[in-house]
């Protein structure tokens, strides 16, 4: 899934290979060309069955609290009637966040980059959501790994964000870190790799509404 979360990205080519969404993210959100943004934000999704994302609530961001619930909630309410998968970015608003995904009966999304508690964690599954897992894993992250531990491998997508949110000891990251993200999963769940790659695939396929192929089966023999 390749995301686009801002004007000047939703315009540039597709990468190839990549299922793609479109988002106005919080930190883009600004109150002089919020409405201009958001016109050309849904002209580009209804041109396409993109993924709405990323969007959502961050407290470091320069536009208010009240002004990125603002932007959030039509494009909230535009996942919701177009039945597109929401990929969803959050720091420090969990609970606006929420209130507004339960306002709105938002229930097709996950929650990127998560790294909040099994409590929390459980909320957002009990919405429908899904919880992205990265390179923060391979960091001293004892509260995510308690999350991993805790949650089935049903919760869970495996990301990059790349180029952000690296695994420890790399500068920034990158798709091919999937397997070691993965590895750690199977390690915290004991489990087999094998098996987190063929839940968490069906789990991102399902959500955002692409085929399913079973790439690993094998022609039978005659
Ligand atoms: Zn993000």
């Amino acid at each position: 899934m390749w995301s686009g979360t801002h004007p000047a990205q939703w315009s540039a080519p597709n990468p190839e290979g990549f299922a793609r969404a479109f988002g106005l993210h919080p930190l883009w959100v600004h109150p002089d060309t919020l409405a201009d943004d958001l016109a050309q934000l849904f002209t580009r999704l209804s041109d396409t069955s993109s993924a709405v994302g990323e969007v959502g609530l961050d407290r470091r961001a320069e536009a208010s609290l009240e002004l990125q619930l603002q932007a959030l909630a039509p494009q909230l309410q535009f996942a919701t009637t177009q039945t597109r998968a929401l990929i969803l970015h959050v720091v420090r608003a969990h609970e606006p966040l929420l209130s507004m995904l339960k306002e709105l009966g938002v229930t097709r999304f996950m929650v990127h980059g998560f790294n909040g508690s099994p409590e929390l964690a459980r909320r957002y599954v009990d919405c429908g959501g899904l919880l992205g897992i990265g390179g923060l894993l391979t960091r001293h992250t004892p509260r995510l790994h308690e999350v991993i531990r805790q949650l089935p491998l049903s919760a869970f997508v495996l990301e990059s964000d790349a180029p952000d949110l690296p695994p420890r000891g790399a500068a920034v990251s990158d798709p091919t870190d999937l397997p070691n993200t993965g590895l750690i999963v199977a390690q915290l769940k004991g489990c087999t790799v094998l098996e987190v790659a063929r839940q968490t695939r069906e789990n991102a396929l399902t959500l955002f509404g692409l085929p399913i192929v079973q790439s690993s089966s094998r022609p039978r023999a005659q």
